[in-house]
This record gives C-alpha cells, sequence and structure tokens, in this order.
C-alpha cells in the first residue's frame, strides 16, 4: 500500500476547475497480471480534449514505479509526480496522454487487491476504484464528473477468467479484450481476475454471471438458482418501474475475499463481500440482508452509474435511493416480505445513532470540500437516515409521482452527472409540491426528532430546534380478558412540522380508552418516540403480546435509545428482554434485541461488579429460547440465533463443560450441527474462559484450512487469557501488516470483558499507538483500529478523559478522527448508562 501520506486529497475546487478545463472522451487501460505477487503492469491511454489550449492541469497516479510519460508525442519528467499527481503542461485542443507504470497490489481492499486463498493456495486479484483509489490502478482524471467511455485489456495467468464491466473474451491465451463501455466515472472502473468458478444465465436479453474463488464453487452452486431468481426479479422490476432499459451490456456479480464495503456497483460488474456466499448455516435474515444488496447494487446501474453524482456531496443521494430501492423493492417483489422489519430492527438505529453524535451532518452536506471528507459521510445518515427521508417523501409525494420525477431526472441526465438540485426539479415539476421545502426540512437539518406522548396531545421536539414533518400511523391496542393486546385502531398522522403539541384522542373510535397508543406504530418515519406513563406500563408487562412485528419493532426500539440517552436503567432494559425475548417469533428482533443486550448493556453499560449476573440473566433467555424452538423445522433461524446466544454467553464451569461436549459431539444437542462458523464461535468462548488453548485452535484450522478458518485462529489466539498472547496479537495489530479481514478478526479477540484486568495496560497504550499506525495503514485499517479494536468494555471515565486527550492530537487522520469521535459518543452513553445503575 503506497501510505496516505503520499497522495493528494482532491478537493472541490480543483474539480470544478478541471471540469471546466477538459472534456475527457475515451481511455484504453491494459493490465498485466504476470509481473508477481508485489505489483502488475498498467498502461493507461486517456484522450481528451481542452477548452483553453496552453493551459496546465494534472493526471492522478499513484503508482510503485512510475516508467513513462508522453503527452502528444513529447515525452515527460516522472520525477515531476508528487504526491499521486503528474503535471501537465501545454495542453492542446484534442490530447493524448499515455502513462506507463507499475502498481502495487493491496492488502487493505483499496486498488487492486490481491488475496492468496489458504484453502488452495490460489491467487485471486480484484480493483476497487472507488474514492480517490482508482489512482492505484490505473491514471486518470479521478473525479465523478469526467466520464469517458472505457476499453480495457487485461493480460493475465493463462488458467485464470478475467471479468470487466463489459463483455469480454480471450482472444489469446491469456489475453482477455472488454468492449468499449459508455461513459462512465473513473471510480466505477472494474477488473475482478484469478481461476473463478463460475455461473452463467441470462434474462430477458442481458447475459447474467456468478463469479466466486474456486473454493467456494460448491457454495455458490447451492445458492446459485436464489441468486439468480432475486436478479431477475430485480431486472423485472426496474424495468417496471423506470422507463430506461439496464444501460449496460451484461451482469456479473463478483464475490470477491476480503472486501470492505457490503458491495460495489461497478457497472456490469459489481463486486459483493464473498461471505455472502453462505459456507455455514444462516438465519433467512442473513439471506434477506443479500437480497438486499443485490437488489441495492441493481438500483445504482440507474441511480449512480447511468446518472452520476456530479460531486461527492451527493454520495448520500447514491446510498438513500439504492438502499430505499433495496427494501421497498425486496419487499415488494422477493420472497423476504418483512423487510421493512429488518429495516427497523437492524438499519435504523445504525442511522439513530450516528445522528445523535457530534460528528453528525445533515442528509444532505451543504459542500463537501474533498474526497477525504467525504469518505467519513459513508455513514448511518447517508444510507439509513437518508433512506428512510426518502420514504418519507414517497408517503408524501405518492409513489407513481415520485417515480415520474425519478424517470423525468434519468432521461434528463443519461450517462452524465447530475445534483440533488437536478433531482429536486424533476420531483417538483412531477409532483406541482414545494419539494425544495421539504428537503430544507429533512436533508438540510441534523438530528432526530422526538414525539412524545402528555396528556393526550403530541409534543414534537427536536435537537436542532428545526421541525420536521412527518407522515405517520399511530395505533390505540387494548387489553383482551385473555390478557393479550388487540389493536383497536390505526389513525394516519399527517404531522406539520410546526405542529407542536398537536391534540391526539388517546380513546379509540368507539371512545373506550387505549391501553397502548403508539406512534409511528408503522414505523413509517424516521423518528424517536416516547409513550405516555400508563402506555408505558403496558409495554412493560405486554410487550410480547403487541400483535405486529413492526410495532414491536419499534417498542424494542424506543428501549433501546432510552438505554442509550440514560432514560432507562440498563437492568430495566434486560427485564424487558427477558420477560418478553423468548416468546418472540421475529428472527429480526431476537438477533437485534440480543446484540444490543450483550454488546452494549452487558459488556459495556453495566458495572463490572453487575456483569456477571446480566450475563446470566442473558444466558437464560438464550436457553430459553433454544428450549423452545427444539423439534420445530420452521424454527432454524431462530435456534440457531440462539444456539449462537448460549455459546456468547456461557460463562461458568457447567456451561464450558456443555460447550465442550458439544465440540466433541460436532452438533448442538436437537441441532443444528456445527458448521465452521459455529465451531470457531464456541472455540472462541472456551479460549475466552481459558478452557482451550493453542493445541486446539492448530487442530480446528487444520481439519479446515481456509480464510474463514485463519480469521477464526485470529480470533482465538487473540483472546486467550495470557499476556503473552495479548501482546502478539498487540504487535501484529498495531505494528504489523495484517490484511483489512485478519486485523479486524485479530481486534475481536483481543478485548474481552472477562479479562478486564489483564486489558487494563493495553487501554492506555491504545490512544497512545491508535494515531500513529492508523496513519500507517490508511482509512479501511483506521476504521478497523477505531471500531472493532476500540476498547469499548472499558466505560469509565477514565477512557473518557483517554480518548478525549488522544483527540487533541492535531495529527490524527480524518477517519481515525472520526472513528475516534463516534466510539466516544458510545463510551459517554454507557458510562452515563452505569451511573444509572449505581444512583
Ligand atoms: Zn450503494
Amino acid at each position: 500500500m503506497i501510505p496516505v501520506s503520499d497522495t493528494s486529497v482532491l478537493t472541490r475546487t480543483e474539480a470544478v476547475e478541471r471540469h471546466s478545463l477538459l472534456d475527457v472522451r475515451t481511455v484504453h487501460l491494459d493490465l498485466d497480471l504476470t509481473r508477481g505477487r508485489e505489483v502488475f503492469g498498467s498502461t493507461t491511454v486517456i484522450r481528451f480534449a481542452c477548452t483553453t489550449p496552453g493551459a496546465a492541469t494534472y493526471v492522478d497516479v499513484i503508482p510503485a514505479a512510475l516508467h513513462r510519460v508522453v503527452l502528444n508525442g513529447r515525452e515527460l519528467d516522472v520525477t515531476t509526480l508528487h504526491k499521486g499527481r503528474l503535471p501537465l503542461t501545454d495542453l492542446a485542443a484534442d490530447n493524448e496522454l499515455t502513462v506507463e507504470a507499475d502498481m502495487a497490489y493491496s492488502h487493505t481492499g483499496e486498488g487492486m487487491h490481491r488475496f492468496t486463498d489458504p484453502a488452495d493456495g490460489e491467487d485471486y486479484v480484484y480493483t476497487q476504484s472507488f474514492l480517490g483509489d482508482g489512482p492505484r490502478v490505473f491514471a486518470s482524471f479521478d473525479q465523478p464528473d469526467l466520464k469517458a467511455r472505457y476499453t480495457v485489456s487485461v493480460t493475465a495467468p493463462h488458467a485464470w477468467t478475467v471479468i470487466g464491466n463489459s463483455l469480454g473474451d480471450q482472444t489469446s491465451p491469456g489475453h482477455w479484450e472488454f468492449a468499449p463501455t459508455p461513459p462512465i466515472s473513473s471510480y466505477l472502473v472494474s477488473v475482478v481476475a484469478g481461476p473463478l468458478h463460475s455461473v452463467r444465465a441470462e434474462h430477458d436479453g442481458i447475459p447474467l454471471g456468478l463469479h466466486c474463488r474456486r473454493s467456494l464453487a460448491a457454495h455458490l452452486d447451492a445458492d446459485a438458482a436464489e441468486l439468480l431468481e432475486l436478479t431477475r426479479q430485480g431486472f423485472d422490476h426496474y424495468h417496471r418501474v423506470f422507463r430506461h432499459r439496464y444501460p449496460f451490456d451484461s451482469y456479473d456479480q463478483c464475490f470477491v475475499p476480503e472486501f470492505n464495503a457490503g458491495a460495489m456497483e461497478n457497472p456490469g460488474c459489481v463486486t459483493l463481500r464473498d461471505e455472502y456466499v453462505f459456507r455455514s448455516a444462516v438465519a433467512d435474515t442473513k439471506r434477506e440482508e443479500r437480497a438486499m444488496v443485490v437488489i441495492h447494487e441493481m438500483a445504482h446501474m440507474w441511480f449512480g452509474d447511468l446518472v452520476t453524482m456530479k460531486w461527492w456531496d451527493d454520495l448520500w443521494l447514491n446510498e438513500s435511493f439504492a438502499e430505499y430501492m433495496a427494501y421497498s423493492v425486496t419487499a415488494a417483489s422477493t420472497r423476504f416480505t418483512g423487510a421493512w422489519t429488518g429495516f427497523a430492527a437492524d438499519r435504523k438505529p445504525w442511522g439513530y445513532d450516528a445522528d445523535q453524535r457530534p460528528s453528525t451532518h445533515p442528509v444532505a452536506p451543504g459542500t463537501i470540500e474533498d474526497t477525504d471528507q467525504a469518505l467519513q459521510n459513508f455513514d448511518g445518515i447517508s444510507y439509513a437516515k437518508g433512506a428512510a427521508a426518502l420514504r418519507q417523501l414517497v408517503a408524501w409525494l405518492g409513489e407513481e409521482t415520485f417515480l415520474a420525477g425519478v424517470n423525468d431526472y434519468f432521461d434528463e441526465h443519461a450517462f452524465g452527472n447530475a445534483t440533488l438540485d437536478d433531482l429536486l426539479r424533476a420531483l417538483a415539476a412531477a409532483s406541482g409540491r414545494d419539494v425544495h421545502g421539504w428537503a430544507d426540512r429533512w436533508l438540510r437539518t441534523t438530528g432526530v426528532d422526538t414525539l412524545r406522548m402528555t396528556d393526550g396531545r403530541i409534543d414534537h421536539t427536536s435537537a436542532d430546534g428545526a421541525l420536521r414533518p412527518h407522515q405517520l400511523t399511530v395505533a390505540h391496542y387494548r387489553r383482551t380478558a385473555d390478557g393479550t393486546l388487540e389493536l383497536a385502531e390505526r389513525v394516519p398522522l399527517d404531522l406539520a412540522a410546526d405542529g407542536a403539541g398537536a391534540p391526539l384522542d388517546p380513546a379509540a373510535a368507539d371512545g373506550a380508552a387505549a391501553d397502548l397508543t403508539l406512534l409511528n406504530d408503522t414505523d413509517l418515519s424516521y423518528v424517536k418516540v416516547r409513550l405516555d406513563p400508563a402506555s408505558w406500563q403496558t409495554v412493560r408487562t405486554s410487550l410480547g403480546a403487541v400483535p405486529e412485528e413492526l410495532a414491536r419493532a419499534v417498542l424494542w426500539s424506543a428501549a433501546r435509545d432510552q438505554v442509550r440517552d440514560g432514560e432507562l436503567a440498563p437492568a430495566e432494559y434486560l427485564r424487558l428482554v427477558a420477560d418478553h425475548l423468548p416468546g418472540e417469533t421475529s428472527v429480526h428482533l431476537v438477533d437485534a434485541v440480543l446484540s444490543f443486550a450483550h454488546e452494549f448493556v452487558v459488556d459495556s453499560a453495566v458495572t463490572p461488579a453487575e456483569r456477571p449476573a446480566a450475563l446470566a440473566e442473558l444466558a437464560r433467555v438464550c436457553r430459553t429460547l433454544l428450549r423452545r424452538t427444539e423439534g420445530e423445522p420452521d424454527r432454524t433461524g431462530l435456534r440457531l440465533v440462539a444456539a449462537r446466544g448460549v455459546i456468547a454467553t456461557a460463562a461458568d464451569q457447567a456451561q464450558t463443560a456443555e460447550l465442550r461436549d458439544w465440540l466433541a459431539a460436532g452438533t448442538v444437542p436437537g441441532g443444528p450441527a456445527l458448521d465452521p462458523d459455529l465451531r470457531w464461535q464456541l472455540l472462541l468462548r472456551l479460549c475466552v474462559l481459558g478452557a482451550a488453548g493453542e493445541p486446539e485452535i492448530a487442530a480446528e484450522f487444520a481439519a479446515d484450512p481456509s480464510d474463514t478458518s485463519e480469521q477464526g485462529a485470529a480470533r482465538c489466539r487473540a483472546a486467550l487469557p495470557d499476556p503473552a498472547a495479548k501482546e502478539t496479537a498487540w504487535q501484529a495489530l498495531f505494528h504489523g501488516e495484517l490484511s483489512n479481514y485478519l486485523a479486524a478478526a485479530t481486534a475481536k479477540g483481543l478485548w474481552q470483558p472477562e479479562q478486564a484486568e489483564l486489558l487494563d495496560e493495553l487501554t492506555t497504550r491504545y490512544f497512545k499507538e491508535l494515531g500513529p499506525a492508523a496513519a500507517r495503514r490508511g482509512p479501511a485499517l483506521a476504521r478497523v483500529l477505531t471500531t472493532a479494536a476500540f476498547p469499548a468494555h472499558a466505560a469509565t471515565e477514565h477512557t473518557v478523559r483517554a480518548a478525549e486527550a488522544c483527540l487533541a492530537d492535531p495529527d490524527l487522520t480524518v477517519a481515525t478522527r472520526r472513528g475516534l469521535v463516534d466510539q466516544l459518543d458510545t463510551l459517554r452513553r454507557a458510562v452515563r448508562a452505569r451511573a444509572l445503575t449505581e444512583r
């Protein structure tokens, strides 16, 4: 990896200037993947026009070695390359630029990532050109609004398959030629290569491909029918609602190793993390998540690839649109009809959390000054809040009108670039409504509104004082004779932005008082809800009896953010979990609630003295769930989540012995059988508790020497309650060259609340060594070091002060600072929650 310090950050001003000067026409890219394991050859020929002959600019290129640069037949001095920019002077009206370089392979998922599969020793490479990493692969004018037609050729080892943005052929052994693309942005250029396993199909005239590394072939084959069906359903839906047909010549979905994001929307060559080729049993919610990713990336083919943001300040628009479409299309056109519950339970909390931190920003930021800043907005606000805001917009305009505006926007800007304002104008024209005014309220402000029921009125507040209009529903529930709850009435509510204190009749239409009044019960809006005392009392006794899954999701979400806001004691939250989770039938809810209860409440927000009892309570819940799902074949997802919970909460000797029995038997009694994921999770827990060690780790790896096992072993070794093991993990994480995935695995093993004493000294060291390590390894590793590697269990004033002192260091990179600010916010909330318990 070329250190980030040796590259430049592109500013908006520079991009505007270069856009006014250049018109890029074609790019010929020739890659040579036969130059060994360290570098690959990259020759780029760019033909472009210049509006001001004689002017100067620069081309972006981040090479390992720059061999030769020729501009209009004139050889340029390669030593003028500075921080990833090579100056170009005396441009002509029409120019041809040739750049020949060796580029370094990456192990952090940025640029051309190279991966050796431990299962069979085979090598694979793929590009990630997004946000400034394209010049690590090829020379370009790297900004979204300088689109060009790309013609790519690749030389690769003879046994390899090469996939690109367009249809390609092997024209001679090891030499691949791809058809010219329509105009696309440089950040979307993609190549995937290696001895791939491929499944090919066709739909509606579009050639389809699924690809993965060889060692996953059987698993991809097992899921190919499902993936292709989703792809077909996605195309059919989009072709029904969009006037433009799919704009590229083929659609390949490549499952690639050690991928940082969920997936990337390269036109015709989508890359997805290959954990989505399931090697172990997964709950259906995981399949639903994968379906959503597939549909999300397909939405980008239109929104993002056909019409591309002009500058990164509209990154949110790309993501929010794709995210909104993913949920709505998945719910409407695939078998995953409950997708919106997943949105409420798993996705929106990401947005709510991000939106209540000091680092929050408007969904549509006014201006993003540079690419560094843009990368930081790749967060819960751009995805979850943005999608929730669009859902509000659709609720207000109506879906048909919304799509009419979107189609006009596609028509006007196809194969070009556009801005938020272009979309708002199209929507305003289609609807005749004040869409700009709506956008000012929803997209240009920060924070979450709170709706609080008080004395039959809705008290509408927000952190920043600016209220948003809300389209939502209100449900009134009444207790029945047999103790369950029934929905007495659901009323739509159009809450104006100035409607603070709107009266709400707490009684249902027939005049009888409700036992539970729930605002936003269908989760249509993005808002925190607080119940009146009587309704909250009903929730305490009867949360599990609320008939609709989505309403229960809203209630669990309200409980969650009351804990984070210091309004509900952790012990009270755990009481709700103990009383109402064992009867829960939604895998989404069980999974989300158990995760929060374990990671935030038990591991961070209760004091060390109270933790054993809290963990034991959670263990009882998981055991009850496991018992309850015995012999129920249609509850396999729930059972899997319960089994994982039992493993993760094991603590005493009897539980440890039980885990050892499971491992020896190769199954949880009554199922599920232990697959690689469960085996490694089990071994991890035994390592944490000091009940297994190096011999067991080595044996487990030897039995299945895959990358999953490599990560499992790294996690287990870092988790051993032994100072030498901690030091080895520490050195690898902060001073080594671990790949992004192995770093994350090591970090996840390192911190264990059970080992707080052993980790005390490392908590202090963390804040000293974080900055330099993150700067050395770049933004992807900075993210690992500020998330998985953060000592979240140490929720004390002392840690808060250490984090604050670390933030005072002016040399922290942008990514490190942002990661740390966000963790500090969660840490402060945990400290506050602990104080609530102690009170
Ligand atoms: Zn996306």
